[in-house]
Formats: structure tokens, C-alpha cells, sequence
């Protein structure tokens, strides 16, 4: 089906930020979304007649089309390939909709780890979307050509994509999530989607090419925040969490199925070896997604560091409950009895 998405308003651009007109000689960067605004991440690159897609998201708070990115403020003929960073929903969740319902016909790239994930993610999208009664952008035919195009990158490879060099570095953001470094006539690009330069218990850090760039383009959501360090956001975490089961309460931990939820578990784990008295308590990992998903994890070791331990948590006998939380917007909690 061709591309026929509903007029939107012109794009008005972030404060500061020149677009270019195409010159030969010029970069052209045009955030079709997630400029100044969290969510349908997808930004086009372009440089001396060759251009590329990185990410295509859908925003989390906006249904329909209006979700999208401003895909057709571009050329999607002439656009060659399209880097997913990682499986988070802002990033990935319109690829489907590019490349089924758009005249996009490019490559699509990304890690073995978001590939594994995005199927079931995809397929989720289109179900909850049809159970909503909500206009579907795209079939569960479209995930699966999606899949299909895939061609999958490891860290540190460089695919040639006809002249265009793309490397995939490590983001230290959720398993599998790359930052891409392409490089071509000259020109080298370093697009960073989220990333940390902070390791965890699961992942490492975020690592810096080789070379330098000559321009970045980086995810800034929390870029002008100072928060606490590590140590005294998960001392503040166990004190509160230990304190209040030790008490006979419960405790009801809201955060991200995939990734967040794996390092939580893995806090209190180290947290519950350290304090006897909480030995026999069990942790319950509520999350349909995160048990589906989970046990990716083991088979890629390669892809985390350090190893993550055998998660008892997962199978002790089921009290912090780590459940996925509401998507923004949505405005009826689930009950927990
Ligand atoms: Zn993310």
C-alpha cells in the first residue's frame, strides 16, 4: 500500500537547528521525531545523494497516526537503509509500518538481541492495537516482512552497505542496544540512541569509537539532569523495600519488563545475600514480557557483562513485585491482590 499519511503541520524546527538544503556538499539531519519531545525517535541522514533512517518509533502517549514520525517530510525512495539502535518502543515499534505500508524498500539493520525481541514486541503492537479497537498502522504481515529484511550487525562489525560503513558499538543501555557509527565519502556520523556511559550489573558501559566523529548525534532526555549516584539510589531502593516487607508489607516495584526489570531483581538479589533476615522472602518478577523474554539472556553472554548470575529470583518460590508498569496515558491500574 503506498504511503498515505495524513497531513500533519509543517515541522517547525527545535530552536538552534539549521536545515539544510541539500547541497552536495551538505548534511542534511532532519529529527522526523523525538526532537524535543520523548518518543518515535527516527532521524534521516543524508550526504552527498546517499541517505539512511535511525530508528523508526512510535510515541508512546499519541495513538494512530499521529504516533508516528513525519515520515513524509522525506524521500523514502531514495532513503537505502534503516538502523534500529534497540527494541524499546520509541525506537523500533513504526518499523513495520515503514516497511509495509511506506515506498521505503532500504535494508534494515540492527543486533541479533533486538532482532530476537522485536518479533514478539511487534506482534504485541498489532494485538493491543486491534483489542483497543484503535486504527491498527500496520498487519501482522508487515512484522513478519519485517523480519525478514532484517540483516543483523555484532558489536564492533562494520557491514558495508554499499559504500556506507556502519559499525555497531555497544550503548549500555538494554541487551543488544548499539549505537552506529557510519561512515562514508569522507563524512563519519556517531548516532548514539539511549545509551549510558554508566555500567550496571547486566551491561557495560557505552564505548566510544575509535576514531572521533565529526558529528554526534546523541539522546539528551536526561542530558541537563544531575541525579544521585548509583549507590545512593539503590541504597535509598533496598532501605525502603527491606523496611517494608520486614514490617509484613508488600512492595509493588512499577518499572520496564526488559532490562530495568532484570537489574532491579539483581539489586535485591545482592541485597537479599547480605541481609539474613530477609532469606526467606520471596521476590515475584510479574511480567508476562519479561519471563517470555528473559531467557535470551543466557544463550548471549557475550553480549552482557558481567555474567548475569542464575536469576533466583525468578524461581523462588514466589515480597517485592517487580510488575510492568502502564503505558503513559493509560489510566486504569491493574489490580494486585
Ligand atoms: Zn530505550
Amino acid at each position: 500500500m503506498a504511503h498515505r499519511a495524513k497531513p500533519q503541520p509543517p515541522l517547525v524546527m527545535p530552536e538552534g537547528i539549521k536545515v539544510l538544503d541539500g547541497d552536495v556538499d551538505e548534511v542534511v539531519i532532519i529529527p522526523l521525531g523525538g526532537a524535543q519531545e520523548v518518543g518515535r525517535s527516527c532521524i534521516y541522514l543524508s550526504w552527498r545523494g546517499r541517505s539512511v533512517l535511525l530508528d523508526c518509533g512510535l510515541h508512546p502517549a499519541l495513538r494512530g497516526r499521529a504516533a508516528l514520525p513525519r515520515l513524509e517530510e522525506v524521500d523514502l525512495v531514495q532513503c537505502e537503509a534503516l538502523l534500529v539502535t534497540h527494541f524499546h518502543h520509541d525506537h523500533c515499534a513504526a518499523a513495520p509500518y515503514l516497511v509495509g505500508q511506506t515506498t521505503f524498500r532500504g535494508r534494515v539493520l540492527m543486533t541479533h538481541p533486538t532482532r530476537a525481541v522485536l518479533r514478539g514486541l511487534l506482534t504485541d503492537t498489532v494485538r493491543l492495537a486491534r483489542q483497543s479497537g484503535e486504527e491498527a498502522l500496520y498487519t501482522e504481515e508487515d512484522v513478519e516482512e519485517t523480519l525478514r529484511r532484517v540483516e543483523t550487525i555484532d558489536f564492533r562489525q562494520t557491514m558495508d552497505l554499499d559504500g556506507i560503513a556502519v559499525t555497531a558499538l555497544t550503548a549500555g543501555h538494554v541487551l543488544g542496544s548499539a549505537m552506529f557509527l557510519l561512515e562514508w565519502d569522507g563524512l563519519r556520523v556517531l548516532y548514539t540512541g539511549d545509551y549510558s556511559r554508566v555500567p550496571d550489573r547486566h551491561l557495560a558501559a557505552a564505548e566510544l569509537p575509535l576514531r572521533p566523529p565529526d558529528i554526534v548525534i546523541a539522546e539528551s532526555t536526561c542530558g541537563g539532569a544531575l541525579h544521585e549516584s548509583v549507590a545512593e539510589r539503590e541504597g535509598k531502593l533496598t532501605r525502603a523495600v527491606g523496611r517494608t516487607v520486614l514490617n509484613g508489607g508488600r512492595v509493588l516495584i512499577p518499572c520496564v519488563a526488559l532490562g530495568r526489570a532484570q537489574e532491579i531483581l539483581l539489586v535485591l538479589e545482592e541485597h537479599w545475600s547480605r541481609t539474613p533476615a530477609l532469606a526467606n522472602v520471596p521476590i515475584y518478577q510479574a511480567s508476562g514480557q519479561a519471563r517470555r523474554d528473559f531467557p535470551l539472556q543466557p544463550p548471549l553472554p557475550s553480549l552482557t557483562w558481567p555474567p548475569v548470575a542464575a536469576p533466583r529470583s525468578l524461581n523462588a518460590p514466589p515480597c517485592p513485585i517487580t510488575p510492568r508498569p502502564a503505558a503513559p496515558k493509560e489510566s486504569t491500574p491493574r489490580t494486585w491482590r
